[in-house]
């Protein structure tokens, strides 16, 4: 039975689906102005077990997640500027072309982290008539008021607005000392629509609409992208745990307001990493590319630094993190290497495991996606495969695809031989060893001593036995 922790509720639920074997999610994507950090990897790579599990479980999922090329602005309350237009003014290029370049950026980051795409990825900009005739229904209904070319929602007219963040209003409203907009009429009002010239600056990126040209606001994007692909209501919405305060309870407002339904039974929100101890921001100096860790770590020890902790606990990423991901890898790689080499022998204690393995990981991840708990199980699975080395080869055939599934639902696939620039070990090593078992053939033992010893120093190990030479990864 699987349970998922919902922030509306702050409990775990048993997970029920709208529609009887389907799960429509939506998950807050990137906002194309700049490239993707290791928080955002680290997000992306949670939802992404999530999903793979649902698939795993047999649930047929779809899923939307969008990107924001317009109307984010750099401060929360709707002052600031659009951090795209920023950007783009900053190197100096069109905000167009920016956008095109950080989409492009961001697919190989996913890629290489072996992220599955998601089944419609939607850019804001595609739906402009779509979020006017959202506001235009929300200003029918009362919701939303015009004010010098900008469309606000009206929070005083939604009962329970600031329900998922749990806000006290009244003093939060005392207690916030963000700028606030002197258009509003209520402090927690937030703009649908931005008129496009603010002062002497004018938007680049903006739209015909009854108020004049503008562009949408961020928060009304996720409601109307969500809802246009997904239905009215959703089954999961996910995001960052930065969005609890106002962008989710932004998008509950509207939607609900607009269609009278619930928008979303399950809110689930990744919790944020750390850099060495501190929080991650440009301006400390303190942040960190996917980019440059995969170019230097490679996808698989990325992935498997970004999903060995649970999703709704902070982390920290440093080094640490990297070589536990590498020793697990090895530990790994050296696991199926054994298989590949073994034969002979009885097969009932492990058959006997790779059932224990399957139920305990699924035990592990019905507790709202408890990898830490999955990836002990996988480990203890690997131990029990260590120790049985002289079963029979079929079982250990089953161990191996259970091993590689269970992995595979973590995003960590170790079938593909070739990683970041590797050789391809197995068949480089299979090539040694026959020379090496040549040489010993023809009594030439100072080449196979040689090749024995060149090959310890360069961190592999060599050992014979009854049934045949097997290898290990040692450094
Ligand atoms: P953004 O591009 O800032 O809109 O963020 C894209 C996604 O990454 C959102 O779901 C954010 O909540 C998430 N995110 C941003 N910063 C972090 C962080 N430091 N750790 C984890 N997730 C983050
Ligand atoms: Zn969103």
């Amino acid at each position: 039975m699987l349970k998922i922790y919902n922030t509306m509720t702050r409990q775990k639920e048993v997970f029920k689906t709208i529609e009887e074997g389907r799960v429509r999610i939506y998950t807050c994507g990137q906002t194309v102005y700049d490239d993707v950090h290791i928080g955002n990897a680290r997000t992306y790579s949670s939802w992404d077990v999530v999903i793979r599990y649902l698939r795993y479980k047999g649930y047929n999922v779809f899923h939307v997640q969008n990107f924001t090329d317009v109307g984010h602005l750099t401060d929360d309350a709707d002052q600031g500027e659009d951090k795209i237009e920023k950007r783009a003014r900053e190197q100096k290029v069109n905000p167009w072309e920016l956008v095109d370049r950080q989409i492009q950026e961001y697919w190989q980051v996913i890629d290489d982290l072996n992220i599955q795409r998601p089944n419609i990825s939607p850019r804001a900009t595609a739906l402009i008539p779509d979020m006017i005739e959202i506001i235009q229904i929300l200003v029918e209904k009362g919701y939303a008021y015009e004010v010098e070319g900008n469309v606000y929602y009206d929070t005083s007219k939604f009962k329970d607005y600031g329900k998922l963040a749990k806000l006290k209003l009244d003093e939060e409203k005392a207690q916030a000392r963000v700028a606030q907009d002197p258009l509003k009429k209520n402090y927690f009002d937030f703009a649908l629509w931005l008129n496009a010239r603010k002062g002497d600056q004018i938007h680049t990126m903006r739209w015909n609409s009854p108020w004049g040209e503008g562009y949408p606001g961020w928060h009304l994007e996720c409601s109307v992208m969500g809802m246009k692909y997904l239905g009215e209501t959703l089954d999961i919405h996910c995001g960052g745990i930065d969005h609890i305060p106002t962008h989710h309870p932004n998008e509950i407002a509207q939607s609900e307001a607009a269609t009278g339904k619930k928008f979303v039974n399950w809110w689930m929100h990744a919790e944020f990493i750390t850099l060495n101890g501190m929080k991650m921001s440009k301006s400390l100096g303190n942040y960190v590319t996917a980019r440059e860790l995969i170019d230097e770590h490679g996808g698989l020890v990325m992935r498997m630094g970004l999903v060995s902790g649970h999703y709704r606990s902070a982390v920290d990423w440093n080094p640490q993190v990297i070589e536990n991901a590498k020793s697990n890898i090895e530990k790994i790689r050296n696991c199926l290497n054994a298989i590949d080499q073994t034969s002979g022998g009885s097969e009932e204690t492990l058959k006997g495991s790779i059932k224990n393995v399957k139920n305990d990981f699924e035990e592990a991840m019905d507790d709202d996606f408890n990898t830490p708990k999955a990836f002990g199980t996988i480990h203890e699975f690997i131990k029990k495969i260590n120790s049985s080395l002289d079963n029979k080869q079929e079982i250990f055939l089953e161990a191996k695809e259970t091993l590689l599934e269970l992995l595979g639902i973590l995003g960590l696939d170790f079938t593909k031989k070739e990683e970041s620039g590797e050789i391809k070990l197995n068949e480089l090593m299979d090539l040694i060893i026959n020379i090496r078992n040549k040489a010993r053939k023809e009594k030439n033992y100072e080449i196979s001593d040689e090749i024995r010893e060149k090959l310890t120093k360069a961190g592999i190990q060599l050992e014979d036995t009854p049934n045949g030479t097997r290898w290990n990864i040692t450094s």
